[in-house]
């Protein structure tokens, strides 16, 4: 199931990895994250390659719906409780700079990637008093934040806080533009990471700096990503003839939170959140239909697909050094679905690491920032799913039912850590509930931090 992106934009062809080469940075991957990385170091002199498994966008930044925002949900409230003014300025300072940031990007490259600037909403159907909060934790930060009833939805709400001035754009358009001036070597998928090298299967990069982009990293020892994060999946429908929209809309109540923006002639419509590896029963896109049909009764679907990101411990994502014991390797990751605007903010807060340039919103993304109340219970609560995860089915399991679905003998175990894997049936597809790692029917390897296909060795334990 492509995504509308995929289907508008020719990705230009890069060769592949075909000898052992050095390099000041060397980039593992070529998302948003990767390529905004790799264009402000090379911006700077660096000299920078990038190493992408299949061709560049063609991870989750594919699939996105590229609202690029400093609005991530309700954040601001709870950033100054639990983290104080100064920190949550951070936060939001670093995120609307990325807005401008990538008006200027376009500006400057002149890339014509449909890009315009729009209010963002969250929305709420039930009590506008946690957008009266928000609204009042944003300005506190300096950003400019207004409640309203008047919206451009096709259902009343109680209230809406708009942030102005927030964007969207064709998120491959841009990327392929940005890229053309990057060296990537595509189809090189890196199998394994020692120091300052980097295995490709066939050959080796040496680099005095390492970064990984790939969206969830693969190396588990150090920096022990695997117990500080998740995923969560959802879908979307492109529909014709639906609304037209003054803005991007996104909604607070749990039952009610549907993504809206559009795009050309068309609106794209998302929702059906779940934590990757729980949606047994499926019925995610039905449930969308269902919806679209309501609100836009004469509406017709003209594409669907989905996605899914990282969520940390904090809800902050984890940009910066990747461990103490390793300060020349970097991450970028932990988007909680604003990876847009984090993937700038990562760029930039990693390319003036590199470069030895003061960034100062750097501590509030720093992966080894301190522990809040909120993240030792939410890593409490992720060693359980990977307790129930491993332990699941491991008596009871019969290999004719395995079989059935995947054809690939001794059980549907994740090639990651072991933890059993369940069926998607909206999308066909494994997942992992541990740590999110997603595999075809046939255990071809999807989405990290797995970083192998399904073997008979590795799909059991
Ligand atoms: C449904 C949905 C809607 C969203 N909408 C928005 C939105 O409106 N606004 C917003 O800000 N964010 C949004 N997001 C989040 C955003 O799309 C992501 O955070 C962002 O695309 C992540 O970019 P990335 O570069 O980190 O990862 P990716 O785009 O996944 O890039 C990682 C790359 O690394 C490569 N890779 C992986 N492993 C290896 C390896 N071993 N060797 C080499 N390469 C490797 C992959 O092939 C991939 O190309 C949304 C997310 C979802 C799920």
């Amino acid at each position: 199931m492509k995504s509308i992106w995929n289907e508008t934009t020719e990705i230009f062809p890069s060769e592949p990895l075909t000898r052992d080469i050095t390099a000041d940075v060397v980039v593992i991957g070529g998302g948003m994250a990767g390529i905004l990385t790799a264009y402000y170091l090379q911006e700077q002199g660096v000299d920078v390659v990038v190493l992408e498994a299949n061709c560049i966008g063609s991870g989750q930044t594919e699939d996105t719906t590229a609202k690029i925002t400093s609005q991530h949900s309700l954040i601001y409230d709870r950033l100054i409780r639990e983290w104080g003014e100064q920190k949550a300025r951070q936060y939001a300072q670093a995120n609307q700079e990325a807005v401008v940031a990538y008006a200027n990007l376009v500006k400057k490259l002149g890339i014509d990637c449909e890009f315009q600037r729009k209010p963002a909403y969250l929305y709420t159907l039930s009590d506008s008093e946690v957008l009266e909060r928000e609204a009042h934790a944003a300005k506190r930060l300096g950003i400019e934040a207004k409640v309203t009833t008047q919206t451009t939805l096709p259902f009343p709400v109680q209230g809406a806080l708009m942030f102005p001035d927030q964007a969207m754009f064709h998120p491959l358009k841009f990327l392929t533009a940005v890229a053309e001036r990057i060296t990537i070597y595509a189809e090189t998928k890196v199998e394994g990471v020692e120091k300052m090298s980097v295995f490709t299967g066939r050959h080796t990069v040496r680099a005095k700096h390492l970064i990984f982009a790939s969206h969830y990293p693969f190396v588990n020892i150090p920096g022990f990503y695997f117990a500080r994060m998740h995923q969560e999946r959802s879908y979307v429908l492109a529909l014709e003839q639906a609304g037209h929209l003054d803005g991007m809309y996104i909604g607070v109540d749990k039952d009610a939170s549907w993504s809206m923006r559009n795009t050309g002639n068309l609106l794209l419509f998302g929702g059906g959140n779940h934590r990757t590896g729980e949606n047994k029963s499926g019925g995610k896109y039905a449930e969308l239909e269902k919806q679209a049909r309501n609100f836009w009764p004469v509406s017709r679907e003209v594409a669907r697909w989905s996605a899914q990101d990282c969520i940390t411990l904090d809800g902050i994502p984890y940009i910066g050094n990747f461990s103490k014991t390793r300060p020349d390797w970097y991450v970028a990751t932990g988007f909680g679905k604003w990876g847009m605007s984090s993937s700038m903010v990562a760029a930039r807060i990693i390319s003036d690491a590199i470069v030895g340039q003061t960034n100062i919103y750097k501590e509030v993304f720093s992966p080894q920032r301190l522990w809040k109340w909120r993240t030792i219970q939410n890593f409490l609560k992720e060693g359980r799913y990977a307790a129930v995860g491993l332990t699941k089915g491991i008596f009871t399991e019969k290999i004719e039912d395995v079989k059935e679905h995947a054809g690939i003998g001794r059980g549907p175990r994740c090639a990651h850590m072991g933890c059993k894997l369940e069926w998607n049936p909206d999308e066909g597809i494994w997942e992992c509930p541990c740590h999110g790692s997603r595999f075809q029917a046939d255990g071809e390897i999807i989405d990290n931090p797995a970083n192998q296909t399904l073997s008979d060795e590795t799909s059991s334990l």
